[in-house]
């Protein structure tokens, strides 16, 4: 029998605080009733300074992020427009896989896993795109798989100085909410986020920001859509609800949330995830085990995925921390299985869950074979911890909102 809290050190579902647990336990409501309108209007207000954005209309999709990626493709394309996609990492690899599925021409740049989008490759071939076949470019701002944080006003500079005019989409699940996102300082035109990742919530709620071009784009959308029509979702939403049953227990929960991260403040968030990333990063560096991200410049304040040393499955990492700790650590998602194990830092945390998760994953690293320092790691992580100021880390200017 396990004891003690579960710890779960997963990027997403990440822990839901207990006030966002109670607020969905509610009696079922008329979704047509105006108590219902002022509820949706409250969460899609609360939203709109998460994504960075006034200008943005914002939908919430029953189902998850990935409902966020097809709605994104279909209702702003047609089959056969050319796409622009970096693949580095599982998430980046899945979307262009379903934009395939979904009958676009995809254009590829395969990049090594643990680097982030490859902005300058993506300003070559914007730039040699004469006649402007590529409809639009995909980022995914933090890829989860690798724990990579890439540079979304970077590809905006990349399409305005070709002169592109390519729709920019973004796929923020597991940064929206946790980082700095802005996207109308971005010049993202859609923008993607879930539920249960930087904003606490269970699964459930696939989160799309539209902005005016990816509106617009789709008068001439030719590509089928029927559960996932924006539109038909948006103008719901504008009279008050869902074009279906909508999930409002998800909306109750995710109106909590958002009230705890308005009464933290977004920067104060954001600076939370720094400083608790660099912690956890600091910890690992103690123990002499590798990131998968390339630098730490673009390391991510959400996830780290760690490699294992040489010999050391990290699935059995996994299994060890999950039997004897009760403790889940994310595991290596494609080609990474066995060779990284990952930690998830976002949402609703603070330093001592970071050091529990330090902790066990010296024990379990020990346990699998790996020799360790115990207690390197988290000794590492107080350090960073103790001290008041924010961590003098090195700059990294594209992952602040510069001032307006
Ligand atoms: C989790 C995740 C997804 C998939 O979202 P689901 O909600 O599981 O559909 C997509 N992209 C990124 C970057 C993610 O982290």
């Amino acid at each position: 029998m396990q004891t003690g809290t579960a710890h779960l050190f997963i990027p997403g579902p990440t822990n839901i605080p207990a006030d966002v647990a109670r607020a969905m336990i509610v009696p079922m409501q008329d979704h047509r009733a105006p108590c219902f309108a002022r509820l949706l209007e409250e969460v899609r207000d609360g939203l709109r300074p998460v994504f960075g954005t006034s200008q943005a209309q914002i939908a919430l999709l029953p189902g998850s992020g990935t409902a966020g990626w097809e709605a994104a493709i279909t209702n702003t394309l047609s089959p056969g427009d050319k796409v622009l996609v970096a693949r580095h990492g599982h998430f980046s690899a899945l979307w262009a896989e379903m934009a395939m599925a979904l009958g676009l021409e995809v254009e590829i740049i395969d990049t090594a896993w643990g680097a982030p989008c490859p902005v300058i490759e993506i300003g070559r071939r914007l730039g040699r795109d004469r006649h402007g076949a590529i409809k639009a470019v995909f980022v995914t701002h933090n890829e989860t798989s690798t724990g990579v944080t890439s540079d979304v006003a970077a590809v905006r500079a990349a399409l305005d100085t070709s002169f592109h005019d390519a729709l920019l989409f973004v796929d923020g699940v597991s940064s929206i909410g946790s980082i700095p996102f802005a996207m109308d300082a971005w010049g993202v035109d859609l923008a993607v986020a879930g539920s249960q990742k930087g904003l606490m919530c269970p699964a459930g709620l696939g989160i799309v920001a539209a902005g005016p071009r990816a509106l617009a784009a789709m008068d001439g959308a030719g590509m089928v859509r029927s559960f996932l029509d924006l539109r038909a979702m948006l103008s719901a939403h504008e009279a008050g609800s869902f074009p279906f049953t909508p999930p409002s227990q998800l909306l109750h929960g995710l109106r909590a949330a958002l009230e705890r991260l308005h009464a933290e403040g977004l920067d104060t968030v954001h600076a939370r995830h720094n400083r608790l990333a660099s912690g956890i990063r600091a910890g690992v560096e103690a123990l002499g085990l590798r990131i998968m991200a390339g630098h730490r410049v673009f390391a991510s304040d959400t996830v780290t995925a760690i490699r294992t040393p040489q010999g050391i499955d990290a699935r059995a990492v996994i299994e060890i921390a999950r039997r004897r700790y009760n403790t889940q650590f994310g595991s290596g998602l494609g080609p990474l299985a066995g060779r990284v194990f990952r930690i998830g830092h976002l949402g609703d945390l603070n330093e001592g869950m970071c050091l529990a998760a330090l902790g066990v994953a010296e024990l379990s690293l020990r346990a699998a074979g790996a020799a360790v320092p115990l207690g390197a790691g988290v000794a590492a992580a107080q350090g960073v911890f103790a001290d008041p100021e924010p961590v003098a880390e090195l700059q990294r200017p594209f992952l602040t909102i510069a001032a307006e």
